[in-house]
């Protein structure tokens, strides 16, 4: 396929291995010299001309010279004779000659097969490529259109096989992807066909009676079983999953999506298994018409995320965090807001995640934090400021020392700063997470296991990393909210606190039955929309001179100027 026509086809997005597809191996210049030689019916020629001359002249000149030979006649003619030895050596020549090309035809064909297969097949698990798949899937889909028969294009991705390969090396990646495509082809019916398309990619295609779309849903399941079954290789067991996308020409559920080719049906299963993947892994998904717009939304937002980085468009809100016992503000959590132009104000949870994909995380959120000390400079020195890292930024080696030069850079000291962590960080290198937390705590950064009770801490974990504090998750505060509701996994969060000396802070704190509740059990601090919604910069600074609670250097200022006010989406005029 040609580089210009896949572009068009939007295939650049979502296939950017398909950039390294082999070459055509169609060698001109060799068919060339195997069609002379196959026209070469000269030497064939000459060779039965001379023996037709040999039967001429043999008839007369042999007779004489057999006839001379015993003694019986005159010697034959000179002429004759020369011609008739000339004659053997032209029938000789010709049928050597004839013999040769018949030869060399046969090795070049058989050369020019190798060179189609290895254009065709991935040289490591024998299936085909992507390029042939493409074509051979077309053909397929032809003749099953001819014969009413839908076809169902699959496409696979290993979900771990990066650990795989970069944990026990390329052999033992290679031996997986070898033993799956081979437990694939035994699952798959004898016609269908089996590809490998990229690194840790698979895809096949099928025909199908349109009456049971079903058939494609069991054959998929019976792969996912066939594949997760123990796998074994060079002595090493290897669990894997994967993730797969389903595209069919023959779905009722899409009359208005017509599918004009088999690239049509490459693209959409693409998609499925893209969208599969986003949603956990280890799934398979068809393709909906949704998941196009879903895909080329996400698109646009990530390039708004981009431009967003560029001009500024993130910026740090805050929200109160508080002593329930007196009601003072203690300090806040910072948490990101992104401004954007065309969507309004956008909530974190939509933009971290997408920020973590794209691998810009870390500059996001320094961005922030930056930000963030700018800020927090003009408060009380004993507000604390906490700030939300996200795990992928603790897999950074230098990250606590990138953290530390921006507190000297902007002279924060390090006492005031507390940074929150999720127990998903626990899922990473954990021995690199805590010497990382043990040395921002050396310096005197707090560290806090935020959303606690969500994730899969265990208890050794919690008293082996470095934490100061632990975060109950909202979710277990809200249950509280009912009158006759059970309190017993906060009480048991703030015992397992208490055991292991590490103060509690509450999340979500939403009514007073909550804060009455939670005062009765224990000298807590918490937070939540009872106390306030995340503010403004401009707004906590109004908040905490009213207070009193500036720090003495702003304190006599006059009033900073103030920022746009950006409570809500519908205000995004004002960031235009
Ligand atoms: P989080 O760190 O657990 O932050 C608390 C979230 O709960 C915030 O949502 C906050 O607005 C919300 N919240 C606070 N009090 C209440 C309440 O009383 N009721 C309810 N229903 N919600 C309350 P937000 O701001 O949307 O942040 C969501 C998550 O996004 C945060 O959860 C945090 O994990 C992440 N996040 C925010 N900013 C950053 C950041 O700068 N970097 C990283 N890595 N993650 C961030
Ligand atoms: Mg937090
Ligand atoms: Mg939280």
């Amino acid at each position: 396929w040609p580089i210009e026509e896949m572009r068009a086809q939007g295939f650049t997005a979502y296939y950017p291995r398909m950039m390294g597809y082999l070459p055509a191996v169609k060698n001109h210049a060799e068919e060339g010299k195997i069609g002379t030689a196959e026209r070469d019916i000269i030497a064939l020629g000459i060779a039965i001309a001379a023996i037709i001359m040999f039967i001429g002249t043999g008839g007369s000149v042999l007779p004489d010279i057999v006839r001379a030979l015993l003694g019986d006649g005159a010697a034959p003619d000179a002429v004759l004779t020369n011609a008739l030895l000339l004659n053997i050596a032209l029938i000789v020549f010709g049928w050597r000659r004839y013999n040769e090309l018949t030869r060399e035809i046969g090795e070049r064909r058989r050369a020019e097969e190798t060179a189609r297969k290895l254009a065709e097949t991935d040289p490591l698990t024998g299936c085909l490529n992507r390029r042939s798949l493409a074509e051979a899937t077309e053909q397929m889909r032809r003749k099953a259109n001819a014969s009413g028969r839908g076809i169902a294009f699959v496409m696979i991705d290993l979900d771990n096989f990066k650990q795989v390969n970069d944990l026990n090396g390329h052999i033992v990646g290679d031996g997986l992807l070898m033993e799956i495509a081979a437990r694939m082809r035994a699952e798959l019916p004898p016609d269908a066909l089996l590809a490998r398309i990229g690194g840790d990619e698979f895809a096949f295609a099928m025909s199908y009676d349109p009456s049971r779309p079903g058939q494609v849903d069991e054959q998929v399941l019976r792969l996912f079983e066939g594949i997760g079954d123990s796998l074994v290789i060079d002595g090493l067991a290897i669990e894997t999953t994967m993730s797969a996308g389903i595209a069919a020409d023959h779905e009722d559920s899409l009359p208005c999506l017509s599918i004009d080719s088999a690239q049509d049906l490459m693209h959409r299963a693409d998609m499925a298994m893209y969208q599969a993947k986003k949603q956990g892994k280890n799934h398979y998904r068809w393709f909906e018409i949704g998941i196009e717009n879903e895909i080329r939304f996400r698109n646009e937002i990530e390039a708004g995320i981009r431009r967003g980085l560029a001009k500024g468009e993130f910026v740090p809100f805050y929200e109160q965090q508080v002593d329930l016992e007196t009601g003072e503000i203690v300090g806040f959590e910072m948490l990101a807001r992104w401004q954007s132009p065309e969507l309004g104000l956008v909530s974190p949870e939509i933009f971290i995640p997408l920020a973590e994909d794209m691998g810009v995380i870390a500059e996001l959120s320094e961005q922030l934090i930056r930000q963030a000390f700018s800020d927090a400079q003009e408060w009380d020195s004993h507000l604390t400021l906490a700030v939300n890292i996200s795990p992928l930024q603790l897999r950074d080696e230098w990250f606590a020392q990138k953290l530390l030069k921006l507190m000297v850079e902007q002279n924060f000291p390090a006492q005031r700063l507390d940074i929150e962590v999720t127990e998903s960080c626990l899922h990473e290198d954990v021995d690199t997470v805590r010497s990382m937390l043990q040395s921002l705590k050396n310096q005197g950064v707090r560290v806090s296991l935020d959303d606690f009770g969500t994730g899969y801490s265990s208890l050794a974990q919690l008293q082996t990393l470095p934490f100061d504090r632990l975060k109950i998750d909202r979710s277990f505060i809200a249950e509280m909210k009912a009158a006759d509701t059970s309190t017993r996994i906060v009480d048991a969060i703030i015992s397992l606190g208490q055991t292991l000396d590490m103060p509690i802070i509450a999340e979500g704190i939403e009514d007073e039955k909550i804060l009455s509740d939670l005062r009765k059990m224990g000298r807590l601090k918490g937070q939540g929309y009872l106390y306030g919604r995340p503010e403004t910069s401009a707004q906590v600074r109004e908040r905490l001179k009213g207070l009193g609670l500036l720090s003495s250097v702003d304190k006599g200022a006059e009033t900073a100027p103030t920022p746009p006010s950006v409570d809500l989406p519908g205000k995004k005029a004002a960031f235009r």
